[in-house]
């Protein structure tokens, strides 16, 4: 008889399900949509009138042990979708408690920061709050790299719209006079600092250029690999980029390319005193004489362009020696496995003039 089948089933159905572990009891919810979705079968009970009673009771109580199953797959489901939220959340929180520290600012004269003069430090206090925000990360690849630099932040819009940015290939420069660029470098105390992006040395205040009237002080210098800049077309192992800014505000970047050969005498200074930390300054014990970080050539090349990190601001002063200086392949190998590409790519000349020493 196929009500007494059907009550068997419900029964032993009940029955397996309650062998099982039910980790939560049933909500009311979800019992009441049971009931509404399967009403007990009424035209088939009804030629079983003579065990009525009895057959009543049992459906009744068939109906209640499915809806109390029914509750409890529910509430396993549930279960298995909080832990598995849980999970996820767990993951998330690993996996940016294992980054965050990439995204940090660097505590002191940022490379990312000379673009702003006098960048007062209340300022420098507010891109630490900020730094957990995604839009201040860049990168040199993927999807934080130097073609989304301009979408990153508002702030790195002149990455995308700007029509001076650096670098450039150097080439088909008008060759004159230029004024002679002076050095006025002495031996001064440094700190080193991996600020994410690249190893930056901050001097003491007293280095100074002049080029062209205008005198300039040294804000920080940093390295690049392989050198950003291209010279007709020909690239370098590495290139070290003097910041300098006036009392305006102006910057100038002397740009020093750097080959395969010699051991260099100021590179190893800067590489012996790498902090262990990224954006952890550190004091070198001994003063650095930048005199020795320069060609013995004074010809350089020149040009108006921007910085090569967000935010890219212009109206940069570049001053890029045309003589090359030397690291050895060590030297170069103890950089390239910090950073072995933080160069951004060549950007469009847009008919500017560039200027060569004769
Ligand atoms: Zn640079």
């Amino acid at each position: 008889m196929r009500p007494i089948f059907f009550l068997l089933v419900c029964l032993l159905h009940a029955g397996f399900a309650h062998a099982n572990d039910a980790p939560a009891k049933p909500t009311k919810a979800a019992a009441k949509e049971e009931t509404v979705i399967e009403p007990p079968p009424k035209d088939e009970a009804k030629p079983a009138k003579k065990e009525s009673k009895a057959s009543k009771a049992a459906a009744a109580e068939a109906a209640r042990l499915k809806e109390e199953q029914a509750a409890d797959e529910l509430a396993v489901k549930i279960a298995e979708r909080i832990a598995a939220l849980k999970q996820k959340e767990e993951a998330a929180a690993k996996a940016n408690a294992r980054t965050a520290p990439r995204y940090a600012p660097p505590i002191r004269r940022p490379d990312s920061n000379v673009g702003a003069p006098a960048k007062p430090k209340a300022d420098e206090k507010g891109a630490e709050a900020k730094s957990t925000h995604s839009t201040l990360h860049w990168s040199y690849e993927g999807e934080s790299g130097p073609l989304s630099w301009g979408k990153l932040n508002p702030a790195y819009a002149k990455c995308d719209t700007g029509e001076r940015q650096s670098p450039i290939d150097i080439r088909d420069g008008i060759k004159v006079e230029l004024d002679p660029l002076n050095f006025e470098y002495k031996e001064l105390p440094f700190s080193v600092i991996d600020n994410g992006h690249t190893i930056q040395v901050n001097v003491a205040d007293g280095n100074f250029i002049n080029v062209s009237g205008r005198t300039y002080a040294l804000v920080q210098f940093h390295f690049h690999k392989p050198a950003e800049e291209r010279v007709n077309g020909k690239g370098f192992e590495m290139v070290v980029h003097l910041v300098h800014k006036d009392a305006d505000g102006k910057i100038a970047v002397v740009a020093v390319l750097i080959e395969r050969g010699k051991a260099q005498g100021v590179i190893q200074k800067v590489w012996n005193n790498l902090p262990l930390e990224k954006n952890v300054s550190v004091s070198a014990l001994s003063n650095i004489d930048l005199n020795n970080l320069l060609p013995a050539g004074r010809d350089y090349f020149t040009y108006i362009g921007s910085l090569t990190t967000p935010p890219c601001s212009e109206g940069v002063l570049w001053l890029v020696m045309k003589e090359p200086i030397e690291a050895s392949p060590e030297q170069l190998a103890i950089f390239a496995r910090l950073y072995p590409m933080n160069a951004r790519p060549l950007q469009k000349p847009s008919g500017r003039l560039i200027k060569e020493s004769n």
